[in-house]
């Protein structure tokens, strides 16, 4: 029976990443070192991590399911990267209520097997795309992001343009106003229209999403 170490499970949230009520499910790891990250406990096993099998990660969500049903809510994957746990999710939709919406905060900076794991079921991807610019996106992430630019092709090639929200960030220090511009219109020459255009702020010498 397979295990995936979570950072984080946080019941009832409302409206803030998917329909109605959801449950947020963040896994640890991610492939991306983000100068600003946001959950930085994520990145590296610590002993913050929690491991649970699909089942018992279903046991914990299942108490929500008639606020999901009533709400058109369901489960968020974060993290992290929740798209390194395909295989986990796959196995834990299998056992879950079909009818709740499954979401994802992902980065879409993972292998294309990854997406084909969840396609036939995912509600929405709420992907935070950092720059499109290849220079900016590496510097600030230090990885590439030509796989992400590739899967959201994919994504609107199988008809996904409206069930994607992309967040764009104004990075301090990484990208400006014009750059962020510029990936809005790339974004949009896709066939999104669902844009969240954000700032990254410091607090205490944290970054936070604004
Ligand atoms: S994608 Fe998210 S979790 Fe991963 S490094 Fe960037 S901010 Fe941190």
């Amino acid at each position: 029976m397979q295990t995936a170490p979570f950072i984080g499970i946080v019941r009832h949230r409302m409206k803030t990443d998917g329909f109605g009520v959801t449950t947020l499910a963040a896994f640890g790891s991610c492939p991306l070192r983000c100068k600003y990250c946001l959950n930085p406990h994520s990145l590296t096993e610590n002993k913050t991590w929690v491991y649970y099998t699909p089942e018992e990660l279903f046991e914990i969500v299942k108490p929500d399911n008639l606020y999901f049903l009533a709400t058109n809510g369901g489960i968020t994957f974060g993290g992290g990267e929740p798209l390194l746990r395909s295989k986990f999710i796959k196995e834990f939709h299998e056992i879950a209520n079909p009818l709740w919406s499954y979401n994802f905060e992902t980065s879409l900076n993972v292998d294309r097997e990854h997406l084909d794991d969840v396609l036939t079921f995912a509600t929405k991807f709420i992907v935070d795309i950092k720059d499109m610019n290849p220079d900016i996106y590496k510097k600030y992430t230090g990885k590439d992001n030509k796989q992400v630019l590739e899967n959201i092709e994919y994504l609107c090639t199988k008809g996904f343009q409206d069930k994607i929200t992309v967040r764009i960030p104004l990075i301090p220090g990484f990208n400006t106003d014009e750059d962020r511009e510029l990936s809005e219109k790339k974004i949009k020459s896709y066939g999104i229209t669902d844009i969240d255009k954000f700032q990254y702020i410091y607090r205490n010498n944290k970054s936070v999403g604004k």
